[in-house]
């Protein structure tokens, strides 16, 4: 269970939740098993909630990393495609960590809303860039994104937005249902299960599989959060251990009762053509370049 702060903001938006049911999307699961509802498109009123995250004056920061050639590939469209479908008419702050501040693409932003960029130190290893994102994550509410934002979104940048994506989504702790793994049996789902591992999940432990790419909250619920992460990433590099999905692997054990779950039509790959439950894409994945990206 995470220790959860009490953001007064994002205890007033839930008290008025947009949820409109879940009758409208009867094919697919729309509620877990603690009560959290899961958005589908068709499951809330976007203008209701649009209207009342506006009436609250709500800033939203949205944090993305871009490390070595993750910048120049990937940066630009997810910061333009974000003006156009994230959080539209309301007040944003970007934050992009990189280790090139100087190379960072020049995006038109609309009013209110603005671009911050934080350096940080370029990790050897892909995997160590992706780990050390929790601890980056969980010092910056520290400094200026915890004064800006009412809440913080945690993207990876190989992806853009390709529908609305915003105030339907406000919750306390919110996780990304992850789409290869949405319809798979739990016993199943790749989880850390080597026993030394602070990742590690016991069989029978742990609904669903989260998505590393896309988490959000209110900011003391993310420090909460970030918080296990970085101690679970600690204690396992100080034992020579790496859980199987590196930070996600963290995130999946310390994530146990998000308040509000996405479906996969939040944060889908095309790759994974039609399907029928899935209507309306959020955020699309990039093809993974993997060759190209990594050293
Ligand atoms: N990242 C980066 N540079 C790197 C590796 C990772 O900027 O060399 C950041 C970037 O935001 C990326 C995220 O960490 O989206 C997670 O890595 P990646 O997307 O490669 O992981 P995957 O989604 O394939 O698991
Ligand atoms: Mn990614």
């Amino acid at each position: 269970l995470i220790p959860m702060g009490v953001c007064p903001s994002a205890t007033m938006f839930l008290l008025r939740d947009n949820f409109t049911g879940a009758l409208a999307r009867s094919e697919v699961l729309t509620c877990t098993p603690w009560g959290a509802p899961i958005i589908w498109d068709g499951t809330f009123d976007p203008d209701v909630a649009k209207q009342e995250a506006r009436q609250q004056n709500l800033t939203m920061g949205l944090t993305v990393f871009a490390v070595g050639r993750y910048l120049e590939k990937y940066l630009e469209r997810f910061l333009e495609t974000a003006e156009q479908h994230f959080t539209a008419g309301q007040s944003v702050v970007y934050y992009v960590f990189t280790e090139r501040p100087g190379s960072v693409p020049c995006v038109a932003l609309g009013p209110g809303r603005r671009l911050r960029v934080e350096r940080v130190a370029r990790e050897r290893r892909w995997q160590d860039v992706s780990m050390a994102r929790m601890r980056t994550l969980h010092a910056a509410p520290g400094g200026r994104l915890g004064r800006e934002a009412h809440f913080v979104f945690c993207m990876d940048v190989d992806q853009h937005f390709s529908g609305t994506f915003g105030p339907e989504a406000l919750a306390e702790l919110v996780a990304q249902l992850h789409s290869w793994h949405y319809h798979w049996p739990s016993w199943l789902l790749p989880f850390e299960r080597d026993a030394h591992s602070a990742a590690a999940m016991a069989w029978g432990e742990g609904d669903f599989c989260y998505h590393a790419a896309v988490f959000w909250g209110s900011v003391a619920a993310l420090r909460g959060l970030t918080a296990h992460c970085v101690g679970g990433l600690a204690w396992d590099r100080a034992r020579g251990l790496e859980a199987r999905w590196h930070d996600e692997s963290h995130l999946n054990k310390f994530f146990l009762l998000p308040a509000k779950v996405l479906s996969p039509e939040f944060c889908w790959s095309p790759d994974f053509g039609p399907r029928a439950e899935i209507r309306r894409p959020r955020l699309l994945w990039a093809p993974k370049e993997y060759r190209l990206l990594r050293d």
